[in-house]
C-alpha cells in the first residue's frame, strides 16, 4: 500500500476574508472532519507546512508581486487586493506562505521517499494567482511554487500539474506559459471565470466543458485529452490542483460532477504517476465550496492516493 502524507498547517484556518466569503475557514474542517469521519486519518502520515521562503515564491512570482503582498497586511479588518474577492486579513500573509510551503513539503517528501503521494489541505488556494498578481482569492500560485521546487532544487526536466477546479487556472498558464518542462492540463466549466485568453502551446492543453457537464462527459474529455498527453510526455512527478468546486452541489458554479468522479480522476492521475514517475504524485486543494461536499470529495481523492497501484518497478534490478 502507499504511504500517503497529509499536509497542512494551524495558521491556514488563520486567513479570514470575511464572514461571508465562500473560502473560509470550515473548509479545512470539512476536509479534515470527513478524512477522520471515513477513518483515513489515522492512516496518513501528518505533516507539518513550513512557511514558503521568497526565493521559492520569487521562482514563480515577481519580486514586486511577492513584496506587495508582504506590505498588504492591514492592522486590522480587510485589505482588498486586485479584486474585492482576494481579501488579505491580519493572519492571511502567513496562511499564504504555509500553503505555498505545503507543496515544497510534499514534494520533498515523495522525492527523498518519506511518502509515495501526498495531499496538502491548505488555504487560501492558489491557481488564479498569476506572475505578478494576486486574484480569485489566491495569493501566491502553490501548486506553481512546488512545480518549481521539482525543477530547480530536485533538477525534473518534466513535471506535469493536472488541474480539475472549475474554474480554469489562469495563474498557472501564465507562469508556464513558456517553460514546456510543464505540462498543464487544465478541465474548467467555459464560459466561466476567469475568461483569461488561452495560450495555444504544445504543453498547455484546455479542457473546456460546457455547464451541466456531468461524470461521463468529464471522464470522456479527459481520456481524450489529458491522459495520451500526459503519457507522451512522461512526467516524472504528478501534482494536482484539486479544486472539488466542479461538484453538482457547490454554489459557485455548474458542473455536475460527484465524488464518484473525483475518485475517478484521481485514479487516473494515480495511474499516469504510477507509470512514468515512481508512483509520485502530491495534491494541493484548491477550490470547493460546499462543505459536505468538499468534505466528501476531498475524502473520495485521498482514499484513491491511499490505496493507489504500486510503483512499477519491473524492467528494473
Ligand atoms: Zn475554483
Amino acid at each position: 500500500m502507499p504511504y500517503t502524507a497529509y499536509i497542512s498547517h494551524p495558521d491556514c484556518l488563520l486567513h479570514d476574508p470575511g464572514r461571508h466569503h465562500p473560502e473560509r475557514p470550515g473548509r479545512l474542517h470539512a476536509v479534515r472532519n470527513a478524512l477522520l469521519d471515513e477513518g483515513l486519518l489515522e492512516g496518513l502520515c501528518l505533516l507539518d507546512a513550513p512557511p514558503a521562503t521568497d526565493a521559492q515564491l520569487q521562482r514563480v512570482h515577481t519580486a514586486a508581486h511577492v513584496a506587495h503582498i508582504r506590505a498588504s497586511t492591514p492592522a486590522s479588518g480587510h485589505q482588498a487586493l486586485l479584486d474585492p474577492d482576494t481579501i488579505m486579513g491580519e493572519h492571511t500573509l502567513q496562511a499564504a506562505l504555509r500553503a505555498a510551503g505545503a507543496g515544497i513539503e510534499g514534494v520533498r517528501a515523495v522525492m527523498e521517499g518519506d511518502a509515495d503521494n501526498a495531499f496538502c489541505a491548505v488555504r487560501p488556494p492558489g491557481h488564479h494567482a498569476e506572475r505578478a498578481r494576486a486574484m480569485g482569492f489566491c495569493l501566491f500560485n502553490n501548486v506553481a511554487v512546488a512545480a518549481a521546487h521539482a525543477l530547480e532544487h530536485y533538477a525534473l526536466s518534466r513535471v506535469a500539474i493536472a488541474d480539475f477546479d472549475v474554474h480554469h487556472g489562469n495563474g498557472t498558464e501564465d507562469i508556464f506559459r513558456d517553460d514546456p518542462r510543464v505540462l498543464y492540463c487544465s478541465s474548467f466549466q467555459h464560459p466561466y471565470y476567469p475568461d483569461t485568453p488561452h495560450a495555444e502551446r504544445d504543453h498547455l492543453i484546455h479542457t473546456p466543458l460546457a455547464a451541466r457537464t456531468a461524470g461521463a462527459g468529464f471522464r470522456a474529455a479527459l481520456e481524450r485529452d489529458w491522459i495520451p498527453a500526459m503519457d507522451r510526455f512522461m512526467p516524472e512527478l504528478v501534482l494536482v490542483s484539486a479544486g472539488f468546486d466542479a461538484h453538482r452541489d457547490d454554489p459557485l458554479a455548474s458542473l455536475n460532477l460527484d465524488e464518484d468522479d473525483f475518485a475517478w480522476v484521481t485514479r487516473a492521475l494515480a495511474a499516469v504517476a504510477s507509470r512514468h514517475a515512481g508512483g509520485r504524485l502530491v495534491s494541493m486543494l484548491e477550490g470547493g465550496y460546499d462543505l459536505p461536499a468538499l468534505g466528501l470529495s476531498a475524502a473520495a481523492h485521498v482514499r484513491v492516493l491511499c490505496c493507489a497501484p504500486e510503483r512499477q518497478t519491473s524492467g528494473r534490478p
